[in-house]
């Protein structure tokens, strides 16, 4: 039986792809960070029906002495890497602890794993955020990054590891520049999910408004369980490489906010409002990839539309809320 482990576990993308690798017969091992609210911590993989079929052992990327403890007693075939602090804005506010967890974590886990499990395959979490400013219209593989935040900045640090642990001692470590994808577990504070959680109050009564920031910002959005699929997939190759994750197509905030209250029958217009205090000091204005090469060398193609991702979203939002009456 293979064994995975997953950092993050927790998290939108943890939770799907334990999901799909039990589904493929794996034993999956989770990291997971101690916390006072530990009742709540499982909420995704309960979501999905999965808490008692992974095996969840307690550690901090920050701490490589429980990534040793972890990697040793687990001996993993696989390990995904997708902890981090993942949220853009708030890095601003915490940038130390950004480059801290979503830097140099990723370092301690690849160091660890040198040291005691070089065979192991390695998937990082890399991320569209790293085009930042983006140096060409359609970004791909060989597009140069240009990182407009701490995230990013750690990122990219993180991914540039990655390349330099393959390239130094052979391990086979790939990262997937996955762009935007959301799904009903995306956490609440990024904008689809925002959006659509605030779409079930107002349809429920229970708000009669939505504050956004910047609503002519570009991402290209895909569905999180189609980008899991990628993440594995690029495990299971002879030769480890990078490898954008994206759609191909681009939309606005704007048009999210059209396609999720239409969907409720509502008017975007009437409910969404803006305010300054929710720009960044720094945007990313636009971001469009170009998944030639996952779709050729890994037979990849995202599933769902944004249309069926909004509405997806909405519907749950819509469940989560009318069950807390
Ligand atoms: P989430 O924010 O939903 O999940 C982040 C996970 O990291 C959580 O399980 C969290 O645990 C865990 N974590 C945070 N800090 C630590 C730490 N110090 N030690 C151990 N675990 C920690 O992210 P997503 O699932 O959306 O994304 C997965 C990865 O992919 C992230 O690295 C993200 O940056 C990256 N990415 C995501 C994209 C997207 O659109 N979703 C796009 C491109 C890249 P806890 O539950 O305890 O907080
Ligand atoms: P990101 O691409 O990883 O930063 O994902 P987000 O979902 O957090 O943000 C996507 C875009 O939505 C960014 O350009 C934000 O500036 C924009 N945006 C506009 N209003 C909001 C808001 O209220 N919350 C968030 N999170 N983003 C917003």
């Amino acid at each position: 039986m293979t064994t995975a482990l997953i950092t993050g576990i927790t998290g939108q993308d943890g939770a799907y792809l334990a999901q799909l690798l039990l589904e493929k017969g794996y034993r999956v091992i989770g990291l997971i960070r101690r916390s006072a609210s530990s009742d709540v911590v499982g909420e995704r993989l309960r979501w999905l029906g999965i808490l008692d079929r992974v095996e969840l052992k307690d550690g901090d990327l920050t701490d490589i002495s429980s990534l040793i403890r972890v990697i040793h007693e687990t001996q993993p075939d696989e390990v995904y890497n997708l902890a981090a602090q993942s949220f853009v804005a708030a890095s601003w506010h915490q940038p130390l602890l950004t480059g801290t967890v979503t830097g140099l974590g990723a370092v301690n886990i690849l160091e660890a794993l040198r040291i005691i499990r070089p065979q192991a395959r390695f998937y990082q979490a890399s991320s569209s955020e790293m085009y930042g400013l983006i140096q060409e219209p359609v970004q791909n593989e060989r597009t140069p990054f240009y990182a407009r935040s701490p995230y990013a900045c750690a990122k990219l640090f993180a991914h540039s590891m990655t390349v330099n642990y393959r390239e130094s001692f052979g391990m086979f470590a790939c990262c997937g520049i996955l762009f935007n994808h959301e799904s009903p577990l995306r956490g609440i504070e990024f904008v689809t999910r925002k959006i659509t959680d605030g779409v079930a109050r107002i349809k429920l009564g229970r708000a009669d408004h939505l504050t956004l920031g910047n609503l002519e910002a570009r991402r290209d959005w895909g569905h999180a369980k189609d980008y899991v699929r990628a993440m594995w997939l690029m495990l299971q190759q002879d030769v480890a490489e990078d490898y954008v994750v994206a759609t191909g197509k681009t939309s606005s905030i704007r048009d999210f906010c059209r396609l999720a209250f239409e969907h409720a029958g509502l008017d975007a217009t009437e409910f969404v409002r803006t305010s300054p205090s929710l720009l960044r000091p720094a945007e990313v204005d636009l971001l469009l990839g170009d998944a030639s090469k996952a779709k050729s060398k890994l037979g990849w193609t995202p599933v769902k539309s944004l249309q069926e991702i909004a509405t997806e979203m909405v519907d749950a939002d819509i469940a989560r809320h009318s069950s807390r009456q």
